[in-house]
């Protein structure tokens, strides 16, 4: 990594890209814009360590400890490059450090997975689970590390080996998190490679590779599986969402504020499982309105590396064009902002945190993933409208329902459909429990167990008892 140019504007070398401060708009950095021809002797190398990774499976366990030891000594610089090149608050990229780290300890030991299966004949028939082999992880800018870990450690851990690639617009974490990580894990066993397209398109339909799972839009999750069904690789796809909140009438209001606006505005929006709608009861619609661009007016905008900033920079110049256009949109369809509604006046990808009211139900921010720092509160009559427009979109990632009554928010998100309900809370995830979106959302499950058996294979020996 070209570390000695950090903090200057470096003409790009050739064979490499610019990396972009989002704080700023100007580049800090570059990193190898590695050619798809390259993928050929990449994906080789992760077949050849394969065959030592996956048979000592003690070995594994000690390697994945000592990377997640290595993540959090290395934590501050990892941090700090993260929000340098994705924009988020310091903070937020420590806990995501925190994350990285805890994920690849907790898939550490998978345990021996082999189970008998017994029918009744007599028979002695054993499923034993085997790895796939090199196995492509391609992850967005939303996440970087956070979305690596999640990918890699489930991977690592059954005994297949990882060809990692990053978006291009936050490559330099996750180049740095390999290095961290390397001292501890075998040659070959996990490579990261960085460049522009069609980088990620090669790589997830390269003929060597046995499993792609791949984080992003949906548009892109489409592309990968035609991909990948040239070779039949496996495919996990985790993709979008337009999370609903559903406020109850019984919702005290003062109180969830706090957490609603953390669950829509965290990471600028920038997160898949954020809440991008709210449905509250018509009677409760101005209240709501008024505490969340309460919170919206008064959030501290700035760098990332700012610790008083509470909202960072959106990652990019085209996700800021975005949510910029989606935003003009409602308002020219008749919606108000009762906070922002407008980017900011400063160099960087700032946008306003922005309340909007009044909105079409039609509108495309109601519609479509925004993916940043908008809500829409829309008000609703009944409840069954409310939980009608919640499941009426093609994403299926989250949703959640608030109110005092607890029981009778369960009971209402138990009819939404989608792969994670929350209740008075959102976008919260174990380590151990499943993740999985429906229709647009996505296709396979990651996290927990689920997340494990997604990287392996089942293989059964059938053996006849002679009587
Ligand atoms: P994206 O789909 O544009 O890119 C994702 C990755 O795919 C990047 O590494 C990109 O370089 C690569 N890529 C681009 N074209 C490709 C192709 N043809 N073949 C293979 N790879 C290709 O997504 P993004 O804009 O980087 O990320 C934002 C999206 O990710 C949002 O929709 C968000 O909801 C989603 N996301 C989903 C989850 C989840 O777990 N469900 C988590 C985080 C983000």
């Amino acid at each position: 990594m070209a570390t000695e140019t950090r903090g200057r504007h470096p003409e790009t070398r050739s064979g490499y890209f610019p990396v972009v401060d989002p704080a700023t708009g100007e580049p800090f950095d570059e990193a190898p814009d590695r050619h798809p021809d390259d993928l050929d002797s990449v994906v080789d190398r992760a077949h050849t360590a394969w065959h030592g990774w996956r048979a000592d499976p003690a070995a594994r366990t000690a390697a994945l400890l000592a990377a997640a030891d290595a993540v959090e000594a290395a934590g501050p610089d990892l941090a700090a490059l993260l929000t340098r090149e994705q924009g988020k608050p310091l903070a937020e990229s420590h806990a995501e450090v925190a994350r990285t780290a805890a994920r690849l300890r907790h898939f550490a030991d998978p345990g021996d997975p082999t189970r008998p299966i017994t029918d009744g004949r007599p028979v002695r028939s054993e499923l034993r689970w085997r790895p796939l082999g090199p196995v492509a992880a391609i992850v967005p800018w939303n996440f970087p590390l956070q979305l690596a870990s999640a990918k890699c450690a489930p991977a690592l851990a059954a005994g297949n080996t990882v060809v990692l690639k990053p978006s291009p617009y936050t490559p330099l974490a996750t180049r740095l998190l390999a290095s961290v990580v390397s001292a501890a894990l075998p040659e070959g066993v996990l490579t990261v490679v960085t460049g522009r397209e069609p980088l990620g398109e090669r790589l997830a339909s390269h003929p060597g590779i046995r499993h792609v799972t791949f984080t992003g839009s949906a548009p892109t999750g489409r592309a990968v599986a035609r991909g990948a069904a040239a070779s039949l690789a496996r495919v996990t796809l985790e993709l979008g969402g337009n999370d609903a909140a559903v406020l109850l009438d019984d919702v005290d209001v003062e109180k969830i504020a706090d957490r609603l606006f953390e669950a829509a505005f965290r990471n600028c929006g920038q997160v898949c499982m954020a809440v991008k709608r709210v449905y509250a009861p018509a009677r409760l619609h101005s209240l709501v309105v008024e505490a969340l661009a309460h919170r919206a007016r008064t959030a501290v905008v700035g760098p990332g590396l700012d610790p008083a900033s509470r909202l960072g920079p959106l990652n990019n110049a085209a996700q800021l064009a975005r949510v910029a256009h989606l935003t003009a949109r409602a308002l020219a369809d008749g919606a108000r902002a009762a906070a922002g509604g407008h980017r900011l006046d400063r160099p960087g990808y700032f946008f306003a945190p922005t309340i909007l009211t009044d909105v079409p139900a039609g509108s495309p921010v109601v519609t479509e993933e925004q993916f940043g720092p908008v809500l829409p509160v829309l008000p609703y009559e009944s409840l069954d409208e409310a939980v009608e427009a919640a499941n009426g979109t093609r994403f299926g990632l989250g949703g959640s329902v608030w109110g005092t009554d607890a029981d009778r928010a369960e009971a209402v998100a138990g009819r939404l459909e989608c792969g994670t309900a929350w209740v008075n809370h959102h976008a919260e995830l174990s380590l151990a429990q499943p993740f999985a979106g429906i229709k647009d959302s996505g296709v396979g499950v990651a996290g927990g167990p689920w997340g494990l058996y997604g990287n392996l294979r089942p293989f059964v020996v059938h053996r006849l008892e002679e009587a």
